[in-house]
């Protein structure tokens, strides 16, 4: 079982207090916006600093004792990735950018190339579906009411058409659903097709492997973030295969990424570097690495058991709380530790600032970056009316949610304080005045 008291004193955060209203004294923060981004643990932030202080200088071309360590330190970041997902090096590699949605523009860029559309799900994040919409056809394949994923749909669009590449998340940033990864890569690879994994959510909540490209079920390409992993210093990574990555155009085509250039011609390098144009965030890899070598310390079996013990404990406390809905499936099993709720009649935005200012509970609220998905949720039968407003620059409130999403130091404690202070909210128990807040003042009247 994991040490929470050990863990959270890696996290300085977790000492952090704020003001709340009603309260004589600072109430203790509440973090449970990890869906979003995630602090650095001690180890990550000494190993920052550390580099920065004793080691840091530019890689790769450099012939003097310090360029000579970072090089060495920067390598070791892409074998610390691989082991981490899994991923086997000989045919792959691991190309470094800024975060998710780069990496996952990376990994459509490198398709683009392809004939055939690509088949997305209706669960992305706007980051695993647009870029692939700037780059070609796209087919979308469906979700349920509960919010999994209709794998019939996946697989008749499959046999309909030449799908180049499955693209889908590794876990919703909604409803915390896992999707089996493994079996759309089967139907995917039957098919002739490749699949993208969007990892954001999934890297540092549940163990992954990416498997032996041997394995029908092995994950092609996968995109995945520090800042989401306890590594907030803007580094993130694709891992892909090298031929597919060698075959496409650089995607940086600049400095570093060639090996020769003429007046009328360039030779470009070879994969990981072909795409990584200029400078690399080299202490933020660096930083990226020492977060998942703390998280494969801790456990990732530990990390996941954990996060479904909190996951539990607020599924059930939520659900008695009568005009309050969790969107998405009802089994806790089947997610991570993203819960994303509504309160019957109180608008999203509202409910996240009282929990906030009134008992110091940080979470997201809106739509997610996944509208498809979240009005699916939210059962919004017609949206055109809202879209039209929307585009005509009107000021309308957007439907949404509001969503804890659980990290590696929450407590069940700070899981029944939220759920009783959702309660609150929903009775309108609240104590402050929040009337700047768009419906604030009618709902209360309720
Ligand atoms: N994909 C998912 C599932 C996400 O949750 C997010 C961000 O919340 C992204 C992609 C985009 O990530 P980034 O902010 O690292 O670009």
């Amino acid at each position: 079982m994991l040490d929470i008291n050990r863990i959270r004193d890696q996290f300085p955060i977790t000492r952090q207090r704020f003001e709340v209203t009603g309260a004589p004294e600072p109430r203790p923060l509440i973090y449970m916006d990890h869906g979003a981004s995630t602090h650095p643990p001690r180890a990550v932030l000494e190993t920052y600093k550390d580099f920065l202080e004793k080691s840091y200088a530019n890689v790769h071309r450099g012939h003097h004792y310090l360029s000579e360590m970072a090089t060495n330190r920067f390598e070791d970041v892409t074998e610390d990735i691989l082991r981490f997902i899994g991923g086997e090096g000989e045919r792959n590699t691991v190309i470094l950018c800024g975060n998710t949605t780069q990496a996952l523009d990376l990994g459509a860029h490198v398709m683009a190339g392809r004939p055939g559309p690509t088949l997305v799900s209706l669960m992305e994040h706007h980051s695993n579906d647009l870029p692939h919409r700037a780059r070609g056809p796209v087919l979308h394949f469906g979700v349920h009411d509960d919010g999994t994923l209709d794998y019939d749909d996946l697989e008749t669009k499959l046999r309909e058409h030449e799908v180049k590449a499955v693209a889908v998340t590794g876990a919703s940033n909604v409803s915390g659903y896992l999707p089996d990864i493994h079996r759309i890569a089967r139907l995917a690879h039957d098919h002739g097709a490749r699949i993208i994994v969007d990892g954001a959510q999934l890297l540092a909540h549940a163990p992954i492997d990416v498997r032996s490209d041997d394995d029908p079920g092995h994950i092609d390409f996968f995109a995945g973030a520090g800042h989401k992993a306890y590594a907030p210093f803007g580094s993130s990574f694709l891992f892909g295969p090298r031929d597919l990555l060698d075959e496409a155009p650089p995607y940086i085509p600049s400095g570093g990424t060639v090996v020769y250039v003429t007046e009328d011609e360039a030779y470009y390098k070879r994969s990981p570097d072909r795409h990584q144009g200029g400078t690399p965030n080299i202490a933020g890899a660096v930083a990226f690495a020492a977060a998942l070598r703390f998280l494969e310390h801790v456990g990732m079996d530990e990390v996941r058991s954990h996060e479904l013990v909190l996951v539990e404990r607020a599924m059930d406390g939520l659900k008695k709380l009568e005009g309050v809905r969790v969107l998405g499936h009802p089994s806790p099993a089947k997610r991570i530790g993203a819960v994303a709720l509504e309160i019957e009649g109180v608008p999203h935005e509202l409910a996240a600032t009282i929990l906030n200012r009134e008992a110091a509970i940080a979470v997201r609220n809106g739509c997610f970056c996944a509208h498809p998905y979240l009005h699916r949720l939210l059962r919004l039968e017609n949206t055109a009316e809202l879209r039209q407003r929307l585009v005509a620059g009107e000021d309308v409130d957007l439907p949404g949610a509001v969503r804890p999403s659980f990290g590696i130091f929450n407590t069940e404690d700070e899981v029944d304080e939220m759920v009783r202070m959702i309660g609150v909210i929903r009775d309108r128990a609240w104590k402050g005045d929040y009337g700047e807040i768009a419906g604030a003042a009618a709902c209360k009247e309720l």
